[in-house]
């Protein structure tokens, strides 16, 4: 399918970057040149417009200099992160969502060049309306082309919405007057405008948008515009939004072996939303347009993203605070332990969680690889204690023979276990130790 290789070759290019990375252990301002060169050429063989990739690489290496890492997660997967949120950020950062009238039909009036797929739109955008339970008409104001309004019936028909016409004699802004007066009486939520597209932008093209949006007081002016064309896409929106002011683009063609550029400069540089793209040909091919979902596509990795974003979940939300007062109050147990154990487990690897709360100092590649081997060892010797021992580690402390017992049912040597009971101390004392509360936190010696 085509639609999976969307941006193939901006995801690739891009993909280079992270590779460089790949050994190192923190970001610095040395070893991010290399790896923004790259981002730097992607984005321009992706056809963003220049200014739009200075700023964005500029944004990125700040970003990944500066503060905010996570210790624990790579640096190549911290840069996807951050280019990740960066695109995000480059795209509108939320949806756009259309807007529609609280009085009287929601006009939606659409502009765009000759090809670029606007008829095919407006179809495509009543059934998608259709489908929120809107019911909606088209008016065909295309009067230089009598093909295009014969299109525009053919393809209301074919979505079950009813489309005005007035023949190619009358002006368009007296068509869209008596196809809005028609919308009315049918009480038809919303009323889409179809108008006359030139090859190239000209003066009796704007002119007569003027004079339709005159008419009109439209709640939504979209331009519909190409992704293929790229960073042009972008200027169009600009000049358009300039000339007539619009109140957001529609990218079409997605699916086509579209660089990215559109998609990515048309925020940016003329400061209106994309609010929606269509990514085919059938009339079911249109869909809001997503940055951050836009943005996963086009890294192709969501698997680091959900990881990375995960890691610093672990630290800010209720593991930290919880684990934060089982600490202050030295109560942190096997439980938490199992517990914590299996939250890093999922996430992939132990040290890496240590290694981000502050102050345990950074950690090694070797050092996660030793931890990982180590999780399912403690995992064992934990299943093996009684309720009670897991709550009160005290017990395993004092008692030879439970750690005995321990260490026969989960088939460890003693001394793993004893090092395992050690362990949990030793945590408790540098985390007490950590949080500023001196007082209270020895080690005690386990009793043969
Ligand atoms: P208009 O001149 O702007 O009204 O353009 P049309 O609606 O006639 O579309 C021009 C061509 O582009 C037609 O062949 C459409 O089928 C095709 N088209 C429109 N939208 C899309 C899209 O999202 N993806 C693809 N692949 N083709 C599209």
């Amino acid at each position: 399918v085509v639609r999976a290789e969307m941006f193939g070759q901006l995801t690739s290019g891009l993909e280079a970057a992270w590779t460089k990375l790949k050994g190192e252990e923190v970001l610095t301002k040395e070893n991010i040149v290399e790896p923004m060169r790259d981002i730097r050429r992607a984005l321009l063989e992706a056809d963003v417009s220049l200014p739009v990739v200075r700023r964005f690489v500029q944004a990125v290496s700040d970003q990944a200099v500066g503060v905010g890492l996570i210790r624990g997660v790579k640096p190549d997967q911290q840069l996807v992160k951050i280019v990740n949120d960066e695109l995000v950020k480059l795209m509108g950062g939320e949806v756009s969502e259309l807007v529609f009238s609280k009085s009287g039909p929601t006009v939606i009036l659409l502009a765009g060049l000759q090809g670029v797929g606007k008829t095919t739109l407006c179809a495509k955008l009543a059934n998608y309306l259709k489908k929120q339970g809107k019911s909606s008409m088209l008016i065909a104001g295309d009067v230089y082309r009598p093909a295009a309004i014969d299109q525009l019936v053919i393809l209301g028909e074919q979505v079950g919405v009813p489309v005005y016409t007035a023949g190619t004699e009358v002006k368009p802004s007296e068509i869209a007057k008596q196809g809005l007066e028609e919308a009315k009486k049918k009480k038809i939520d919303v009323v889409i405008m179809d108008t006359a597209g030139r090859l190239q932008i000209d003066k009796g093209m704007m002119d007569e948008l003027k004079e339709v949006k005159k008419v009109l007081n439209p709640t939504e002016v979209l331009l519909v515009v190409d992704a293929m064309t790229g960073q042009e896409a972008a200027a169009l929106v600009t000049t358009f939004n300039v000339e007539i002011g619009i109140t957001g683009a529609i990218l079409t063609k997605l699916d086509g072996d579209s660089r990215g550029g559109a998609a990515l400069s048309v925020k940016e540089v003329s400061g209106k939303p994309i609010k929606l793209v269509g990514r085919g040909e059938r009339m079911e091919d249109l869909e809001p347009f997503y940055p951050d979902r836009m943005a996963g596509r086009i890294l192709g990795m969501g698997d680091v993203l959900s990881f990375v974003e995960k890691a610093q979940e672990v630290m800010r939300q209720e593991d930290a605070e919880e684990l934060q007062k089982k600490i202050m109050s030295a109560k942190f147990d096997f439980n938490d332990f199992l517990k914590q154990t299996r939250a890093v487990a999922r996430m992939g690897s132990m040290t890496r969680v240590i290694g981000m709360i502050p102050g345990m100092g950074k950690v090694t590649p070797a050092q996660v690889r030793e931890a990982e081997k180590n999780l399912k060892l403690m995992e064992a010797m934990i299943e093996a204690m009684t309720p009670e021992e897991r709550e009160k580690p005290e017990l395993l402390a004092e008692s030879p023979d439970r750690r005995r017992r321990i260490a026969k049912d989960s088939g460890k040597t003693e001394q793993q276990v004893s090092q395992l009971v050690a362990q949990l101390f030793q945590m408790r004392v540098r985390m007490k130790n950590l949080m500023g509360i001196m007082e209270g936190g020895s080690i005690p010696t386990l009793s043969n």
